[in-house]
């Protein structure tokens, strides 16, 4: 019975994803969904790429959090429009919502959306938003276990960014095992090396959605 239900939420969540994926591609906007669990750098990395890209794109944020403005705050100082979405409670973002963040950004406007999904490595794996890419950002002080500990979102993305590499002399953490691991589980993800704090890394980063994007 609890598995019937799971499918049906899921298969709706498909439907409106699909809707959403057409209104983007009408409005011509590419969107990225990023994933990661709490305090990975999700807002410092939607800061990095807006730095990066805003002079040849021009970039949307919708934001998702639990509750609370505070990162729709910090992003709209970059002069981009921003959504909040406030899930009251629920631990990812569904389609739906999107649908709803979608009716109230200029679309027409923005050709890059960003969207930061709720900080969790479980359910955003598996709610499609309509995103044309999944990216994941993990960070050094997670550990490089997190592979074996959250399989289904390290399969899903399409990118994989390891963040807070400046913390690398402090923490143990093996990059060569976890590039390994991932390249294992999942061979077509890009994989990224980025500190958010000294902006290492967000370049390649930065040319590699590039050239996806066009
Ligand atoms: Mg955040
Ligand atoms: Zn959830």
């Amino acid at each position: 019975m609890e598995i019937k239900i799971l499918k049906d939420i899921l298969g709706a969540n498909e439907q409106i994803a699909a809707k959403n994926r057409e209104l983007l591609e009408k409005n011509k906007v590419f969107c990225v969904n990023i994933m990661a669990s709490p305090g990975a750098g999700k807002t410092s990395f939607v800061l990095q790429t807006i730095k990066a890209l805003k002079g040849k794109f021009k970039i949307g944020v919708i934001e998702g959090d639990i509750s609370s403005s505070i990162d729709a705050e910090t992003v709209a100082k970059e002069g981009v429009p921003v959504v909040q979405i406030n899930t009251g409670g629920e631990c990812h973002l569904e389609a739906i919502q999107i649908q709803n963040a979608l009716n109230n950004l200029p679309l027409a406007d923005i050709d890059l959306l960003l969207i930061e999904n709720v900080g969790n490595l479980v359910c955003p794996a598996e709610f499609n938003l309509g995103e044309h890419l999944k990216v994941l950002i993990a960070s050094v002080p997670e550990g490089d276990d997190k592979p074996f500990k959250y399989p289904l979102m390290f399969t899903t993305v399409d990118a994989l960014v390891l963040n807070k590499t400046d913390l690398l002399p402090y923490v143990k953490f093996n990059v060569d095992n976890f590039v390994k691991t991932i390249k294992n589980i999942n061979a077509r993800a890009e994989i990224f090396k980025v500190s958010c704090t000294t902006g290492d890394g967000v370049s390649e980063w930065a040319k590699w959605l590039k050239s996806r994007i066009k």
